[in-house]
């Protein structure tokens, strides 16, 4: 099984590891700190080099447990091999700017608005949290959210992240209201929960990678909305440049 280097260490633009295993498209390694498509973040891409060629990571995957970094080329890469690994860090970056974002934006609708998140999709250049149950919102209420959210961006709080035992996690989140839901979905195999704290505001267990302060955000705009299903609102974001 692959460790996970980005799980403690989301800044990790740079890492040493070995081929553990070859698929069809791409290498299994022993250790890594590109982040897998899952939850919502999209897979990492960059370089992989050995101490001859150099490979381009055109994604980021996992399957049952291990995580595949499909390349564009196999060529002379073999099991036991030492490697090299280097993020596109503009868009891993680009990425925990939008996600953390995201969980703030979650709770800012979760205690304004009574409305839980359902789905979310990341991308650098327009993101979106589909909400329910909620009515429809005009540009000017978008407008003047957006104002909130980023005053709460403003306040410069710490992001942390912590690993409960599983039991601690779940009582701890529900203490904090944290979506229940979203800790049935996790497989009863895991024994760790990754906790992902925003000060004073937000606490979830999430996987994903994270900027340390919120200030590193800046600022978005939520842009519109759309409709998906009774009370379902799906709202898209990005952020200002
Ligand atoms: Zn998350």
């Amino acid at each position: 099984m692959t460790e996970r280097l980005y799980l403690k260490d989301c800044y990790l633009k740079e890492f040493i590891a070995k081929i553990i295993d070859l698929t069809s498209n791409g290498v299994i390694l022993d250790q890594t700190s590109f982040y897998p498509l899952s939850g919502g973040q999209l897979g990492d891409n960059g370089i992989l080099k050995t101490a001859t060629n150099s490979y381009e990571v055109l994604n980021t995957i996992q399957k049952q447990g291990n995580i595949i970094h499909e390349l564009n080329s196999l060529e002379k890469l073999e099991i036991g091999q030492s490697i090299q690994g280097k993020l596109d860090w503009k868009q891993r970056y680009g990425q925990m700017r939008v996600h953390t974002a995201q969980h703030i934006i979650s709770r800012y609708f979760q205690l304004n608005h009574n409305a839980e998140t359902v789905s979310t999709h990341l991308k650098n250049t327009e993101s979106r949290v589909d909400l329910h149950p909620i009515g429809k919102l005009s540009p000017e209420n978008l407008s003047t959210i957006s104002d909130e959210i980023n005053e709460i961006f403003g306040r410069k709080m710490h992001v942390i992240i912590s690993f409960l035992p599983r039991e601690e996690a779940i009582e701890f989140l529900k203490e904090k209201e944290y979506q229940t839901k979203y800790l049935d979905m996790v497989p009863s195999s895991v024994k760790e929960f990754r906790i992902v704290s925003i000060n004073d505001y937000d606490w979830a267990a999430c996987a994903g990678t994270h900027v340390k302060n919120t200030a590193e955000i800046g600022k978005v705009s939520l842009n519109k909305t759309k409709n998906k299903g009774k009370l379902r609102e799906r709202i898209t974001y990005s952020l200002i440049p």
